[in-house]
């Protein structure tokens, strides 16, 4: 029977790594469901060229991403159809699939990453630290969840928190972009580096990008939607200094509301 320590040291290692949910009550020898899966005739690994197969395989994920969510006609079938999508491996880790919360209706509409633990849990978007962050963010221009929108490009959460890889968010990408034009906010607010360079399509940084207003246009959209984007809570918390910035975006959020 290994120590304590050695226990711990190997959950450490574990969750280090990024295996920091249990998934199942008992181990699954994943090797072994590859094996089995493996037709006779199919060529063995390294006779394949695997880099076109797989940028074939990626643009056909992104165009039934597109087919799929281009189809839905109201907030509920994208959420159906979003939660039945198999093209992002995503899906396997997470424990729960998070659509959004809030109010659909609301002028304002958040998007941010991607849920981490705690909205994994509960299959809600911004609830754990940073989500209490931007509720109190949200509190000092006079709003709360009945009066906001709240989502995140991907509705599964990377293992261990770690970035969204390019392929996740192309092939999520269609979903939150129909999301977008189904609830047609009045303001867009993408939430952090990844939201806002995603939506905003542009390659600085959130720091050069925050505060600035840009058009949000999408062909299904019958006219852009002003988008500004603010810095993630989540990176508040860890460097308090910059909440300054945030204040003026907010305010500015405001106001931009209120002058409809
Ligand atoms: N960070 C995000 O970007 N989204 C969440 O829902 C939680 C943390």
């Amino acid at each position: 029977m290994p120590s304590d320590d050695a226990l711990r040291y190997l959950l450490d290692w574990y969750a280090g790594a990024g295996a920091d949910e249990a998934i199942g009550d008992a181990p699954r020898n994943r090797y072994a469901d590859s094996e089995r899966a493996r037709t006779p005739a199919a060529p063995a690994a390294t006779d394949r060229a695997p880099a076109v197969p797989a940028l074939l395989a990626r643009s056909a994920v992104e165009q039934s991403a597109r087919d799929i969510a281009g189809a839905a006609r109201t907030i509920e079938e994208l959420r159906e159809a979003f939660a039945a999508f198999d093209g992002c491996a995503l899906k396997q880790t997470a424990t729960n699939f998070v659509f959004a919360d809030g109010n659909p209706a609301a002028e304002l509409m958040f998007v941010g990453e991607a849920p981490g633990a705690e909205e994994d849990r509960q299959g809600k978007p911004f609830v754990g630290p940073a989500g209490r962050l931007l509720d109190r963010m949200l509190a000092a221009i006079g709003l709360d969840r009945n009066r906001a929108y709240i989502t995140n490009i991907l509705v599964w959460r990377p293992p261990g928190n770690r970035n969204p890889t390019d392929a996740e968010i192309a092939a999520c990408l269609p979903f939150i972009e129909r999301h977008i034009a189904l609830a047609a906010p009045s303001i867009l607010v993408p939430v952090g580096g990844t939201a806002a360079k995603t939506l905003l399509q542009r390659k600085e940084g959130v720091m050069k990008l925050r505060g600035r207003w840009f058009d949000y246009e999408r062909p299904d959209l019958p006219h852009p939607i002003p988008a500004c984007a603010i810095l993630h809570p989540a990176y508040l918390l860890r460097t308090p200094a910059h909440k300054r910035e945030t204040w003026r975006d907010l305010i500015a959020l405001k106001r931009r509301l209120a002058d409809g």
